[in-house]
């Protein structure tokens, strides 16, 4: 997109993405997040959050969030990794589009990660770049990990508290996954769950705190990549196992409470869609491709996989909002504050606004600039 400069920048800007993976968007309240509820109400929030795409999982919401590209640009259309599937017709395993960290670093601006999952950095291929933690998506040895294998979020902390206080960067993404592991393990509204996002608000007060001598020139950023919602004690959905859909599907993968499927090649398009769409526990589809189709499953309700979660789920309607909150002092804060409060943003819109903040160009993004006047007219 096109890049606009409405802003006379005071000072050099100074961006801050700070993404939960997995949040529960009902905690995001003032009894239980003071620090973002407080960000949000001196910044600017989204009351009902932002949206993310479908399926409504980590891989492909964040590729969409760091590259303000759709999933059929970035590649990156699922989490699940069901070998000799990704790559393949369901897309790639590492984004096709450079990222808001890659563009700033290519415009000689200085950058950072500070990732809680180093698969997630090695899909957006966040291993490569110079300066990250961890370094090159290997955790150093030591790290705690959580029962998923990813650094907790006290062993993050440290390192996204040392990159906040570094004013010389223009740059830094935060990435925080415990949320998401707990919230799959005990459900979303978990007393372990809770605490686990109380723990997360009050690394948000210390990363403010690290921010406050460049407050006046920062832009922070809050999201996250999709809610959860608890699983419900019923069957697990197979589109491949009724008599009536037999033949209709050649390969598919399941996503949570979504699914990819490639139709068998010369089967009729809309009657294999009306089969599927009445499996017990389907509550809607998506047609992508003329032969691939995205299924959603009710709320509470997942596709058959190897290895389900056992208490939360996403991937479907049910959890496709996100975090959208905007914090710091720069004067475009309130800008992007009004723009959000008006509409519901994308994760898409994120990666072309904090371009438009560093005045870098994203050539791949299709979301739009929320500090335009478009965007909030939109
Ligand atoms: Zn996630």
């Amino acid at each position: 997109m096109k890049r606009r400069m409405r802003l006379n920048m005071p000072t050099k800007p100074r961006v801050i993405l700070l993404a939960f993976d997995g949040f529960p968007l009902h905690a995001f309240r003032e009894a239980t997040t003071p620090n973002l509820w407080q960000l949000g109400q001196a910044g600017g929030l989204s009351p009902d959050g932002g949206t993310t795409g479908l399926p409504s999982t980590t891989y492909p919401s964040f590729a969409t969030l760091l590259t303000g590209a759709s999933q059929s640009r970035t590649g990156i259309r699922t989490t699940a990794q069901k070998p000799g599937a990704v790559p393949g017709w369901a897309g790639g395993n590492r984004s096709r589009v450079p990222t808001l960290v890659h563009a700033t670093l290519e415009a000689g601006l200085s950058a950072t990660v500070v990732m809680g999952d180093q698969k997630l950095q090695q899909v957006l291929v966040l291993d490569t770049i110079e300066r990250a933690w961890p370094p090159t998506a290997i955790l150093p040895e030591g790290t705690e990990v959580d029962a998923h294998g990813y650094p907790t979020n006290a062993a993050v902390r440290p390192h996204a508290l040392q990159a906040a206080a570094d004013s010389d960067l223009d740059l830094l993404f935060i990435h925080l996954n415990e949320t998401d592991t707990l919230g799959h393990d005990l459900g979303p509204s978990a007393a372990e769950t809770m605490e686990c996002v109380r723990a997360a608000d009050r690394i948000v007060g210390e990363i403010v705190e690290a921010l406050a001598p460049d407050w006046d020139r920062t832009v922070i950023a809050v999201a996250s990549d999709h809610d959860m919602v608890r699983r419900l004690p019923y069957p697990t959905i197979d589109p491949t196992a009724s008599l009536e859909c037999a033949g209709l599907v050649d390969d598919w993968i399941a996503d949570g409470c979504a699914a990819w499927l490639r139709l068998t090649h010369g089967v009729d398009a809309h009657m294999a869609i009306s089969r599927l769409a009445a499996l017990d526990g389907v509550e809607g589809w998506r047609w992508r491709e003329p032969d691939v189709l995205l299924l959603l499953a009710a709320p509470g309700r997942t596709f058959a996989a190897p290895w389900i979660p056992v208490s939360g789920i996403h991937g479907s309607t049910a959890t496709d909002r996100t975090l959208a909150i905007v914090g710091g002092g720069h004067p475009a804060v309130a800008e992007i504050g009004a723009s959000i409060a008006a509409r519901p943003p994308r994760l898409r819109d994120w990666a072309p606004t904090l371009a438009g903040v560093l005045n870098i160009d994203l050539p791949d993004a299709e979301g739009v600039n929320l500090l335009s006047g478009d965007a909030v007219s939109a």
